[in-house]
C-alpha cells in the first residue's frame, strides 16, 4: 500500500507489476490454467492496468505482489476470427474470477481473396454484448489501435495518430459505457527509448488527448512509475513479456526475474 505522502515529500515510486503477453494460440490457452495456478501458489494477485493507474493517481492501492495478465489483438466486428478462441482463454480466467486486460483492434485489415487488403468496419453487436459482460466481470477493455498500425511508422502524422489511438478508444467506450485508460501498442512499438521509459512526444500527445493514461509495449517499461493526480494527465509507459512461440515454460523464469 501507498504510504500517505507528507506535505511537500515527493510520493514512493510505483514498481511495475510483472506482466503476462499472450495471445490467440493454442499453447497459450492450454497453459493459461497453469500459469494462473503458478500466480496462485507464488501468491501473485493479477490485476489490471485500471488498478495500476487508480494506484498511481492516489485513488487506490494496489495489493501486495500484483501481476498483470493481457491479451492481445481481440476483434469484435463482423466475422471476426479470433473472437471465439480468445472467448475461451477469458472463460478460463472468468472461471476463476482472475482479472485481466484485453486489447481489442476496432477496424481490423485483413487480407482477402488475391491478397486485397480489406478493413473490417462493421461491428458484431452481439460480441460487444459479450465483452461488455466481461468488464463487468473485471476483464479490463483496451485500445490495440483503430488497424494494428505500426504507430512508430516513418511519415505517420498526428491525425494518423489519434485515429489509430483515440478513434479506437472512443468506439470502445460508446459501445461498452465505459473509458478506455490503456493503449497496447501494436508491435510493441512507440516508445524513444524503452528501458528509460520514454514515449514518442507525438503519441503522447495523442494519448492524452484521448484520455489514455497507461501505455503498454514489450521491450523494457520496467522503472518504477512516480505518481500524479489525474488532474496532470500523465501518461506512463510500461512494459510486459510473452512466452516464446515454442517454449512457453520461459515465461515463468521471466516473471520471477522481472525485477533483476
Ligand atoms: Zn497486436
Amino acid at each position: 500500500m501507498l504510504p500517505a505522502p507528507a506535505a511537500g515529500a515527493v510520493a514512493e515510486c510505483v514498481p511495475v507489476p510483472p506482466t503476462v503477453m499472450l495471445h490467440a494460440r493454442q499453447a497459450h490457452l492450454n497453459n493459461l490454467p497453469r500459469l494462473l495456478d503458478w500466480l496462485a501458489q507464488r501468491e501473485y494477485t493479477p490485476v489490471t492496468y485500471r488498478s495500476l493507474w487508480d494506484c498511481l493517481t492516489g485513488a487506490q492501492p494496489l495489493p501486495a505482489r500484483p501481476a498483470i495478465i493481457t491479451i492481445d489483438d481481440l476483434t469484435l466486428v463482423r466475422g471476426s476470427g479470433n473472437f471465439a478462441f480468445i472467448a475461451r482463454m477469458i472463460d478460463v480466467l472468468l472461471e476463476r474470477a482472475v482479472p485481466a486486460v484485453v486489447g481489442i483492434i476496432t477496424q481490423p485489415v485483413v487480407v482477402c481473396a488475391g491478397g486485397r487488403l480489406v478493413q473490417l468496419q462493421e461491428q458484431d453487436d452481439a460480441l460487444w454484448d459479450c465483452a461488455a459482460g466481461w468488464q463487468a466481470r473485471g476483464i479490463e477493455l483496451a485500445t490495440h489501435t483503430t488497424s494494428h498500425r505500426n504507430l512508430a511508422e516513418a511519415g505517420i502524422t498526428p491525425d494518423d495518430l489519434r485515429y489509430e489511438i483515440c478513434t479506437s478508444a472512443e468506439l470502445i467506450a460508446v459501445r461498452t459505457g465505459q473509458p478506455v485508460h490503456t493503449l497496447l501498442l501494436p508491435f510493441g512499438n512507440g516508445a524513444i527509448d524503452s528501458q528509460a521509459g520514454r514515449l514518442r512526444a507525438s503519441i503522447t500527445e495523442a494519448c492524452r488527448a484521448g484520455g489514455i493514461g497507461i501505455v503498454v509495449g514489450v521491450a523494457g517499461g520496467r522503472i518504477p512509475l512516480e505518481p500524479a493526480p489525474a488532474e496532470a494527465r500523465p501518461v506512463y509507459f510500461v512494459g510486459r513479456v510473452g512466452p516464446m512461440a515454442d517454449a512457453y515454460d520461459g515465461i515463468f523464469w521471466e516473471i520471477a526475474h522481472w525485477y533483476h
